[in-house]
């Protein structure tokens, strides 16, 4: 089973929020324990960047509300 998880990050560039989906549910729960960045991508801009703070761990409430 595809188990992506999708959240939103807002891009330093053009300030919207961009969808991404690019991460599986276990690896985001393996990046968050570990402190690792996460790396977010803006197609318009064509741009990467580490979400924040505020969005690791709205990304975090996410996983936990969906066990
Ligand atoms: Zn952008």
């Amino acid at each position: 089973m595809n188990d992506m998880v999708q959240f939103s990050a807002e891009c330093p560039t053009c300030k919207h929020d961009r969808p991404q989906i690019g991460y599986s549910r276990e690896e985001l729960i393996q990046l968050l324990e570990a402190g690792a960045d996460l790396e977010a991508y803006c197609s318009n801009c064509d741009e990467t960047w580490p979400v924040s703070v505020e969005e690791r761990a709205d990304i975090a409430r996410a996983l936990e509300r969906s066990k």
